[in-house]
Protein backbone atom coordinates (compact mmCIF):
# COMPACT_ATOMS: atom_id res chain seq x y z
CA UNK A 1 0.00 0.00 0.00
CA UNK A 2 1.67 3.10 -1.27
CA UNK A 3 2.55 5.78 1.83
CA UNK A 4 1.32 9.14 1.91
CA UNK A 5 4.06 10.60 4.31
CA UNK A 6 7.14 8.64 5.01
CA UNK A 7 10.17 8.44 8.04
CA UNK A 8 12.98 10.96 7.72
CA UNK A 9 16.29 9.06 8.58
CA UNK A 10 19.45 10.39 8.00
CA UNK A 11 18.04 13.01 5.71
CA UNK A 12 16.28 11.30 3.57
CA UNK A 13 12.13 10.29 3.55
CA UNK A 14 11.93 6.97 3.35
CA UNK A 15 9.19 4.46 3.10
CA UNK A 16 8.43 2.46 6.24
CA UNK A 17 8.88 -1.29 6.44
CA UNK A 18 5.28 -1.56 7.46
CA UNK A 19 2.04 1.17 7.31
CA UNK A 20 -0.10 2.54 9.59
CA UNK A 21 -3.63 3.65 8.78
CA UNK A 22 -4.49 6.86 10.17
CA UNK A 23 -8.08 7.02 11.55
CA UNK A 24 -9.87 10.23 11.68
CA UNK A 25 -11.96 10.47 14.91
CA UNK A 26 -14.64 12.46 13.56
CA UNK A 27 -15.21 8.99 11.43
CA UNK A 28 -13.56 6.54 12.51
CA UNK A 29 -12.53 5.71 9.11
CA UNK A 30 -9.16 5.87 7.87
CA UNK A 31 -8.08 8.81 6.26
CA UNK A 32 -4.60 8.06 5.13
CA UNK A 33 -2.22 5.45 5.06
CA UNK A 34 1.71 6.01 6.61
CA UNK A 35 4.95 4.82 6.90
CA UNK A 36 5.53 2.46 9.79
CA UNK A 37 8.53 1.98 11.10
CA UNK A 38 10.39 -1.32 12.50
CA UNK A 39 13.26 -1.79 15.26
CA UNK A 40 15.92 -1.45 12.48
CA UNK A 41 14.90 1.85 11.23
CA UNK A 42 14.52 3.08 14.63
CA UNK A 43 18.21 2.07 14.98
CA UNK A 44 19.11 3.75 11.50
CA UNK A 45 17.70 6.90 13.10
CA UNK A 46 19.55 6.42 16.03
CA UNK A 47 22.88 5.64 14.30
CA UNK A 48 21.63 8.72 12.07
CA UNK A 49 21.22 11.20 14.83
CA UNK A 50 24.95 9.67 16.55
CA UNK A 51 26.94 10.36 13.71
CA UNK A 52 25.35 13.85 13.21
CA UNK A 53 25.54 15.04 16.41
CA UNK A 54 29.66 16.28 16.21
CA UNK A 55 29.26 18.48 13.73
CA UNK A 56 25.58 19.86 14.38
CA UNK A 57 27.05 20.67 17.95
CA UNK A 58 30.44 22.62 15.98
CA UNK A 59 28.19 24.83 14.85
CA UNK A 60 28.21 28.47 15.64
CA UNK A 61 24.80 28.50 17.83
CA UNK A 62 23.64 31.41 15.61
CA UNK A 63 23.80 28.88 12.61
CA UNK A 64 21.71 26.34 14.80
CA UNK A 65 19.39 29.32 14.92
CA UNK A 66 19.37 29.82 11.79
CA UNK A 67 18.15 26.31 10.59
CA UNK A 68 15.59 26.10 13.11
CA UNK A 69 14.16 29.66 12.21
CA UNK A 70 13.94 28.05 8.75
CA UNK A 71 11.91 25.45 9.73
CA UNK A 72 9.31 28.16 11.58
CA UNK A 73 9.20 30.01 8.39
CA UNK A 74 8.57 26.06 6.87
CA UNK A 75 5.55 25.68 9.12
CA UNK A 76 4.28 28.89 8.71
CA UNK A 77 4.36 28.68 5.03
CA UNK A 78 2.58 25.63 5.30
CA UNK A 79 -0.03 26.38 8.08
CA UNK A 80 -3.21 25.74 6.19
CA UNK A 81 -1.64 21.76 4.97
CA UNK A 82 -1.00 21.13 8.76
CA UNK A 83 -4.04 22.66 10.29
CA UNK A 84 -5.96 20.59 8.00
CA UNK A 85 -4.02 17.45 8.75
CA UNK A 86 -3.95 18.13 12.32
CA UNK A 87 -7.71 18.68 12.57
CA UNK A 88 -7.98 15.03 10.64
CA UNK A 89 -5.82 13.23 12.90
CA UNK A 90 -6.59 14.26 16.07
CA UNK A 91 -10.59 15.69 15.98
CA UNK A 92 -9.77 18.96 17.16
CA UNK A 93 -11.76 22.12 15.59
CA UNK A 94 -9.90 24.33 13.11
CA UNK A 95 -9.65 27.00 14.81
CA UNK A 96 -7.93 25.23 17.74
CA UNK A 97 -5.55 23.40 14.87
CA UNK A 98 -4.96 26.91 13.92
CA UNK A 99 -3.72 27.71 16.96
CA UNK A 100 -1.32 25.22 17.52
CA UNK A 101 0.60 25.54 14.11
CA UNK A 102 0.96 28.73 15.12
CA UNK A 103 2.08 27.86 18.16
CA UNK A 104 4.66 25.77 17.45
CA UNK A 105 6.19 28.38 15.19
CA UNK A 106 6.28 30.57 17.48
CA UNK A 107 8.34 28.05 19.84
CA UNK A 108 10.81 27.39 17.78
CA UNK A 109 11.54 31.47 17.10
CA UNK A 110 11.41 31.44 20.51
CA UNK A 111 14.69 28.41 20.83
CA UNK A 112 16.31 30.54 17.88
CA UNK A 113 16.47 33.28 20.21
CA UNK A 114 18.58 31.48 22.68
CA UNK A 115 21.91 33.27 23.48
CA UNK A 116 23.34 30.99 25.40
CA UNK A 117 23.78 30.69 29.64
CA UNK A 118 25.04 33.81 31.26
CA UNK A 119 28.61 32.82 32.42
CA UNK A 120 28.40 30.95 36.07
CA UNK A 121 31.73 31.60 38.47
CA UNK A 122 31.59 29.69 41.28
CA UNK A 123 34.74 31.09 42.94
CA UNK A 124 37.74 33.36 41.44
CA UNK A 125 40.57 34.23 43.61
CA UNK A 126 43.85 33.74 44.27
CA UNK A 127 43.88 30.16 44.46
CA UNK A 128 41.38 29.21 42.34
CA UNK A 129 39.08 29.45 39.36
CA UNK A 130 35.51 28.00 39.09
CA UNK A 131 33.33 28.15 36.55
CA UNK A 132 30.87 26.30 34.61
CA UNK A 133 30.47 25.37 30.96
CA UNK A 134 27.50 23.66 29.27
CA UNK A 135 27.85 20.83 26.49
CA UNK A 136 25.18 19.09 24.80
CA UNK A 137 23.75 15.48 26.06
CA UNK A 138 24.33 14.01 22.18
CA UNK A 139 21.08 12.02 21.32
CA UNK A 140 17.81 12.70 22.27
CA UNK A 141 14.61 10.36 21.68
CA UNK A 142 11.12 12.31 21.71
CA UNK A 143 8.25 10.45 22.63
CA UNK A 144 4.76 12.58 22.32
CA UNK A 145 0.87 11.57 22.80
CA UNK A 146 -2.03 12.32 20.72
CA UNK A 147 -3.35 15.37 22.35
CA UNK A 148 -0.93 18.32 20.75
CA UNK A 149 0.86 16.44 18.42
CA UNK A 150 2.43 18.85 16.41
CA UNK A 151 3.40 21.25 18.91
CA UNK A 152 4.44 18.60 22.14
CA UNK A 153 7.09 17.23 19.43
CA UNK A 154 8.25 20.46 17.97
CA UNK A 155 8.28 21.91 21.68
CA UNK A 156 11.01 19.08 22.59
CA UNK A 157 13.07 19.22 18.73
CA UNK A 158 13.69 23.21 18.82
CA UNK A 159 15.47 23.44 22.65
CA UNK A 160 17.27 20.04 21.53
CA UNK A 161 18.26 20.95 18.71
CA UNK A 162 19.74 24.70 19.15
CA UNK A 163 21.45 23.19 22.05
CA UNK A 164 23.48 21.30 20.18
CA UNK A 165 21.86 17.73 20.64
CA UNK A 166 20.39 16.14 17.63
CA UNK A 167 17.11 14.12 17.54
CA UNK A 168 14.65 11.11 16.61
CA UNK A 169 10.99 12.24 17.16
CA UNK A 170 8.58 8.89 17.64
CA UNK A 171 4.88 10.65 17.81
CA UNK A 172 1.99 8.66 19.07
CA UNK A 173 1.28 5.92 16.95
CA UNK A 174 -3.24 7.65 15.91
CA UNK A 175 -1.44 10.81 15.65
CA UNK A 176 1.81 10.53 13.12
CA UNK A 177 0.80 12.97 10.42
CA UNK A 178 1.84 16.43 11.25
CA UNK A 179 5.07 15.07 12.67
CA UNK A 180 5.66 13.39 9.43
CA UNK A 181 4.75 16.43 7.90
CA UNK A 182 7.49 18.49 9.75
CA UNK A 183 10.05 15.61 8.59
CA UNK A 184 9.50 16.40 5.19
CA UNK A 185 9.85 19.97 5.35
CA UNK A 186 13.15 19.46 7.90
CA UNK A 187 14.65 17.27 5.19
CA UNK A 188 14.78 19.98 2.57
CA UNK A 189 16.65 22.40 5.33
CA UNK A 190 18.09 20.36 8.33
CA UNK A 191 21.33 19.09 7.90
CA UNK A 192 21.31 15.02 7.50
CA UNK A 193 20.57 12.98 10.71
CA UNK A 194 19.84 16.00 12.85
CA UNK A 195 16.44 15.16 12.62
CA UNK A 196 14.93 11.60 12.47
CA UNK A 197 11.06 10.71 12.51
CA UNK A 198 9.98 7.41 12.88
CA UNK A 199 6.45 6.15 13.60
CA UNK A 200 5.23 3.07 15.50
CA UNK A 201 2.12 0.86 15.94
CA UNK A 202 3.02 1.68 19.96
CA UNK A 203 5.91 -1.21 19.32
CA UNK A 204 9.17 1.00 19.28
CA UNK A 205 9.44 3.46 22.46
CA UNK A 206 11.41 0.70 24.26
CA UNK A 207 13.62 0.67 21.64
CA UNK A 208 14.22 4.32 22.09
CA UNK A 209 14.14 4.09 25.78
CA UNK A 210 16.46 1.04 26.23
CA UNK A 211 19.26 2.35 23.40
CA UNK A 212 22.73 2.61 24.89
CA UNK A 213 23.09 5.43 22.33
CA UNK A 214 20.25 7.90 23.17
CA UNK A 215 21.45 10.21 26.09
CA UNK A 216 18.33 11.79 27.06
CA UNK A 217 14.47 10.60 26.86
CA UNK A 218 12.13 13.47 26.77
CA UNK A 219 8.50 11.95 27.25
CA UNK A 220 5.44 13.63 27.18
CA UNK A 221 2.29 10.54 28.06
CA UNK A 222 0.56 9.18 30.80
CA UNK A 223 1.97 8.52 34.19
CA UNK A 224 1.61 4.87 33.74
CA UNK A 225 3.64 4.50 30.52
CA UNK A 226 6.14 7.28 32.00
CA UNK A 227 7.07 5.11 34.85
CA UNK A 228 8.09 2.69 32.00
CA UNK A 229 10.30 5.14 30.41
CA UNK A 230 12.01 5.86 33.77
CA UNK A 231 12.59 2.07 34.42
CA UNK A 232 14.08 1.57 31.48
CA UNK A 233 16.50 4.99 31.35
CA UNK A 234 17.66 3.02 33.94
CA UNK A 235 19.66 0.82 32.25
CA UNK A 236 21.68 3.50 30.87
CA UNK A 237 21.18 6.44 33.76
CA UNK A 238 19.74 8.28 30.47
CA UNK A 239 18.39 11.77 31.03
CA UNK A 240 14.91 12.15 31.23
CA UNK A 241 12.04 14.41 31.21
CA UNK A 242 8.80 13.63 32.36
CA UNK A 243 5.97 15.36 31.66
CA UNK A 244 2.96 12.99 32.55
CA UNK A 245 -0.63 13.44 34.15
CA UNK A 246 -2.76 15.72 35.71
CA UNK A 247 -6.11 15.85 37.45
CA UNK A 248 -6.44 19.80 38.07
CA UNK A 249 -8.72 21.32 40.73
CA UNK A 250 -9.73 24.75 40.12
CA UNK A 251 -11.57 26.26 42.83
CA UNK A 252 -13.38 29.08 42.97
CA UNK A 253 -13.67 31.39 45.86
CA UNK A 254 -16.86 32.64 47.27
CA UNK A 255 -16.46 36.28 45.47
CA UNK A 256 -16.35 35.27 41.84
CA UNK A 257 -18.74 36.66 39.27
CA UNK A 258 -20.63 33.90 38.35
CA UNK A 259 -21.63 35.13 34.78
CA UNK A 260 -17.84 36.13 33.46
CA UNK A 261 -16.00 33.65 35.00
CA UNK A 262 -18.10 30.55 33.74
CA UNK A 263 -16.96 30.66 30.32
CA UNK A 264 -13.27 30.72 31.08
CA UNK A 265 -13.30 27.96 33.59
CA UNK A 266 -15.53 25.65 30.85
CA UNK A 267 -12.58 26.53 28.00
CA UNK A 268 -10.19 25.91 30.64
CA UNK A 269 -12.20 22.27 31.15
CA UNK A 270 -13.14 21.76 27.81
CA UNK A 271 -10.40 22.60 25.25
CA UNK A 272 -9.68 19.59 22.80
CA UNK A 273 -12.45 18.16 24.29
CA UNK A 274 -10.98 17.89 28.07
CA UNK A 275 -7.68 15.99 26.04
CA UNK A 276 -5.04 18.52 27.89
CA UNK A 277 -3.32 17.49 30.87
CA UNK A 278 -3.60 20.69 32.22
CA UNK A 279 -7.55 21.07 31.56
CA UNK A 280 -9.40 21.69 34.64
CA UNK A 281 -10.43 18.32 35.97
CA UNK A 282 -12.35 18.63 38.65
CA UNK A 283 -14.14 21.80 39.80
CA UNK A 284 -14.57 23.24 43.39
CA UNK A 285 -17.72 25.64 43.72
CA UNK A 286 -18.65 28.11 47.20
CA UNK A 287 -22.16 26.32 48.18
CA UNK A 288 -23.20 29.90 48.13
CA UNK A 289 -22.68 30.09 44.25
CA UNK A 290 -23.38 26.20 43.24
CA UNK A 291 -26.42 26.16 41.85
CA UNK A 292 -25.75 29.26 40.02
CA UNK A 293 -22.76 27.92 38.50
CA UNK A 294 -24.03 24.57 37.83
CA UNK A 295 -26.48 26.73 35.50
CA UNK A 296 -24.48 28.60 34.01
CA UNK A 297 -21.52 25.83 33.02
CA UNK A 298 -24.89 23.72 31.58
CA UNK A 299 -25.63 26.69 29.50
CA UNK A 300 -22.50 26.54 27.73
CA UNK A 301 -22.11 23.07 27.17
CA UNK A 302 -25.62 22.64 25.47
CA UNK A 303 -25.13 25.34 23.15
CA UNK A 304 -21.43 23.78 21.99
CA UNK A 305 -21.76 22.83 18.48
CA UNK A 306 -19.84 19.48 18.32
CA UNK A 307 -18.90 17.78 15.15
CA UNK A 308 -16.03 17.10 12.35
CA UNK A 309 -13.54 19.76 13.26
CA UNK A 310 -13.32 20.48 9.94
CA UNK A 311 -17.19 21.60 9.67
CA UNK A 312 -17.11 25.35 10.08
CA UNK A 313 -18.80 26.23 12.99
CA UNK A 314 -17.69 23.15 15.02
CA UNK A 315 -16.97 24.28 18.60
CA UNK A 316 -15.61 20.67 19.78
CA UNK A 317 -14.23 17.60 18.17
CA UNK A 318 -14.82 14.07 19.18
CA UNK A 319 -12.52 11.86 21.61
CA UNK A 320 -9.24 11.32 19.23
CA UNK A 321 -8.63 7.43 19.38
CA UNK A 322 -11.15 4.35 19.84
CA UNK A 323 -9.08 3.14 23.21
CA UNK A 324 -9.80 7.20 24.76
CA UNK A 325 -13.67 6.76 23.72
CA UNK A 326 -14.21 3.67 25.69
CA UNK A 327 -11.87 4.93 28.69
CA UNK A 328 -14.21 7.93 28.69
CA UNK A 329 -17.45 5.73 28.25
CA UNK A 330 -16.30 4.12 31.56
CA UNK A 331 -16.10 7.72 33.58
CA UNK A 332 -19.36 8.81 31.45
CA UNK A 333 -21.10 5.83 33.00
CA UNK A 334 -18.94 6.52 37.05
CA UNK A 335 -20.95 10.36 36.26
CA UNK A 336 -24.16 8.89 36.02
CA UNK A 337 -23.55 6.44 38.53
CA UNK A 338 -22.58 8.52 40.97
CA UNK A 339 -23.94 11.79 40.73
CA UNK A 340 -26.83 14.08 38.54
CA UNK A 341 -25.69 14.89 35.12
CA UNK A 342 -27.18 18.36 34.13
CA UNK A 343 -26.05 18.51 30.86
CA UNK A 344 -24.61 16.21 27.97
CA UNK A 345 -24.72 12.47 28.75
CA UNK A 346 -24.60 11.39 25.19
CA UNK A 347 -22.69 9.54 23.26
CA UNK A 348 -23.23 9.23 19.83
CA UNK A 349 -22.37 5.26 18.20
CA UNK A 350 -22.46 6.23 14.54
CA UNK A 351 -18.55 6.20 13.93
CA UNK A 352 -16.96 9.13 15.42
CA UNK A 353 -15.59 9.50 18.83
CA UNK A 354 -18.45 11.48 20.33
CA UNK A 355 -19.33 12.39 24.08
CA UNK A 356 -21.08 15.10 24.40
CA UNK A 357 -19.38 18.24 26.58
CA UNK A 358 -21.11 17.10 30.17
CA UNK A 359 -21.16 18.19 33.39
CA UNK A 360 -21.93 16.28 36.53
CA UNK A 361 -22.77 17.92 40.14
CA UNK A 362 -23.65 16.17 43.39
CA UNK A 363 -21.06 13.62 43.08
CA UNK A 364 -18.80 12.72 45.88
CA UNK A 365 -14.95 12.81 46.03
CA UNK A 366 -14.65 8.90 45.70
CA UNK A 367 -15.95 8.92 42.28
CA UNK A 368 -13.19 7.47 39.25
CA UNK A 369 -14.74 10.94 37.89
CA UNK A 370 -13.22 13.21 40.40
CA UNK A 371 -10.32 11.16 41.55
CA UNK A 372 -9.00 9.58 38.04
CA UNK A 373 -8.13 11.79 35.23
CA UNK A 374 -11.02 11.49 33.24
CA UNK A 375 -9.44 12.96 29.68
CA UNK A 376 -12.91 13.56 28.55
CA UNK A 377 -15.32 16.17 28.25
CA UNK A 378 -17.02 15.34 31.27
CA UNK A 379 -16.82 17.81 34.01
CA UNK A 380 -17.32 16.81 37.69
CA UNK A 381 -18.46 20.22 39.98
CA UNK A 382 -18.58 19.87 43.70
CA UNK A 383 -19.61 22.06 46.57
CA UNK A 384 -18.04 22.73 49.29
CA UNK A 385 -18.21 25.70 52.60
CA UNK A 386 -14.54 25.34 53.78
CA UNK A 387 -11.86 26.89 52.35
CA UNK A 388 -9.13 24.64 54.18
CA UNK A 389 -11.62 21.68 53.69
CA UNK A 390 -11.67 22.39 49.83
CA UNK A 391 -7.62 22.65 49.77
CA UNK A 392 -7.23 19.35 51.78
CA UNK A 393 -9.70 17.70 48.88
CA UNK A 394 -8.12 19.74 45.87
CA UNK A 395 -4.56 18.41 46.97
CA UNK A 396 -5.64 14.89 47.86
CA UNK A 397 -4.48 13.12 45.04
CA UNK A 398 -0.96 11.26 43.20
CA UNK A 399 -1.16 14.22 40.70
CA UNK A 400 0.51 17.45 40.81
CA UNK A 401 0.72 19.14 37.64
CA UNK A 402 -1.78 22.26 37.93
CA UNK A 403 -4.38 23.90 39.50
CA UNK A 404 -6.17 27.41 39.49
CA UNK A 405 -8.20 29.53 42.03
CA UNK A 406 -10.77 32.38 40.67
CA UNK A 407 -11.48 35.25 43.30
CA UNK A 408 -12.10 38.96 42.59
CA UNK A 409 -9.37 39.41 45.25
CA UNK A 410 -6.38 38.89 43.79
CA UNK A 411 -4.45 38.70 47.34
CA UNK A 412 -6.71 36.16 48.63
CA UNK A 413 -6.59 33.97 45.70
CA UNK A 414 -2.65 33.87 45.42
CA UNK A 415 -2.58 33.65 49.23
CA UNK A 416 -4.27 29.92 48.58
CA UNK A 417 -2.75 29.49 44.86
CA UNK A 418 0.59 29.19 47.20
CA UNK A 419 -0.71 25.84 49.00
CA UNK A 420 -1.97 24.19 46.00
CA UNK A 421 0.56 21.28 45.38
CA UNK A 422 1.55 20.87 41.74
CA UNK A 423 3.95 22.85 39.32
CA UNK A 424 1.70 25.14 38.11
CA UNK A 425 -1.47 27.44 39.73
CA UNK A 426 -3.24 29.68 37.55
CA UNK A 427 -4.91 32.34 39.10
CA UNK A 428 -8.34 33.29 37.87
CA UNK A 429 -7.26 31.38 34.40
CA UNK A 430 -6.41 27.87 33.66
CA UNK A 431 -4.24 26.46 31.17
CA UNK A 432 -2.06 29.02 29.93
CA UNK A 433 1.78 27.79 29.04
CA UNK A 434 4.41 28.94 26.76
CA UNK A 435 7.62 28.39 25.68
CA UNK A 436 9.21 31.51 28.37
CA UNK A 437 7.73 29.72 31.94
CA UNK A 438 9.22 26.89 33.26
CA UNK A 439 6.74 23.27 32.97
CA UNK A 440 6.99 21.01 35.51
CA UNK A 441 4.71 18.72 37.31
CA UNK A 442 4.82 18.08 41.45
CA UNK A 443 4.34 14.10 42.58
CA UNK A 444 3.34 11.95 40.45
CA UNK A 445 3.06 14.49 37.11
CA UNK A 446 6.72 14.51 36.35
CA UNK A 447 9.94 14.92 36.59
CA UNK A 448 12.33 17.80 35.11
CA UNK A 449 11.73 20.82 33.72
CA UNK A 450 10.34 21.71 29.99
CA UNK A 451 10.61 25.09 28.34
CA UNK A 452 12.57 28.46 29.62
CA UNK A 453 16.04 28.50 30.23
CA UNK A 454 15.95 25.82 32.89
CA UNK A 455 14.31 23.44 30.12
CA UNK A 456 17.33 24.11 28.30
CA UNK A 457 19.77 23.35 30.79
CA UNK A 458 18.07 20.12 30.50
CA UNK A 459 19.32 19.39 27.28
CA UNK A 460 22.86 20.34 28.19
CA UNK A 461 25.64 18.80 30.71
CA UNK A 462 27.18 20.97 33.12
CA UNK A 463 30.57 20.75 33.01
CA UNK A 464 32.75 22.34 35.97
CA UNK A 465 36.08 23.83 34.98
CA UNK A 466 38.27 24.02 37.92
CA UNK A 467 41.81 26.25 37.28
CA UNK A 468 44.66 26.10 40.02
CA UNK A 469 46.00 29.40 40.16
CA UNK A 470 48.56 28.02 42.60
P1 LIG B 1 -1.99 6.41 25.97
O1 LIG B 1 -2.11 5.54 27.19
O2 LIG B 1 -3.07 7.39 25.85
O3 LIG B 1 -1.77 5.67 24.68
P2 LIG B 1 0.82 6.79 26.47
O4 LIG B 1 1.34 7.58 27.58
O5 LIG B 1 0.93 5.29 26.59
O6 LIG B 1 -0.67 7.25 26.21
O7 LIG B 1 1.51 7.21 25.10
C1 LIG B 1 2.38 8.31 24.96
C2 LIG B 1 3.52 7.91 24.04
O8 LIG B 1 4.27 6.87 24.66
C3 LIG B 1 3.09 7.34 22.69
O9 LIG B 1 3.98 7.83 21.70
C4 LIG B 1 3.28 5.85 22.88
O10 LIG B 1 3.48 5.14 21.67
C5 LIG B 1 4.51 5.81 23.74
N1 LIG B 1 4.72 4.58 24.49
C6 LIG B 1 3.82 3.61 24.81
N2 LIG B 1 4.40 2.64 25.53
C7 LIG B 1 5.70 2.97 25.69
C8 LIG B 1 6.83 2.38 26.37
N3 LIG B 1 6.74 1.24 27.03
N4 LIG B 1 8.00 3.05 26.33
C9 LIG B 1 8.13 4.22 25.69
N5 LIG B 1 7.10 4.83 25.04
C10 LIG B 1 5.92 4.22 25.03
Amino acid sequence: MSQAHKLLINGQLVEGAGTLDVINPATGATFVTVARANADQADQAVAAAKAAQPGWAALDLSERASYLNKLADAIDANADALTRALVQEQGKPMAEAGGEVAFTAIFIRHFAGFNGFDREIMQDDDALRIEARYTPLGVVAGITPWNFPLLLGVAKIAPALVTGNTFVLKPAPTTPVTSLMVGEMAADILPAGVLNIVTDANDLGPALTDHPDVAKVSFTGSTATGKKVMAAAASSLKRITLELGGNDAAILLDDIDVKAAAPKVFGGAFTNAGQVCIAVKRLYVHESQYDAMCEELAKIADETVQGDGLEQGTTIGPLQNAQQFEKAKGFLEAAKRDGTVIAGGDVAEDGGYFIRPTIVKDVPDDSPIVNEEQFAPILPVLKYNDVDDVLARANDTEYGLGGSVWSSNVDRAIELAEKVDSGTVWVNHHLHFGPHVPFAGAKQSGLGVEFSEEGLREFMQRRVISVSKA
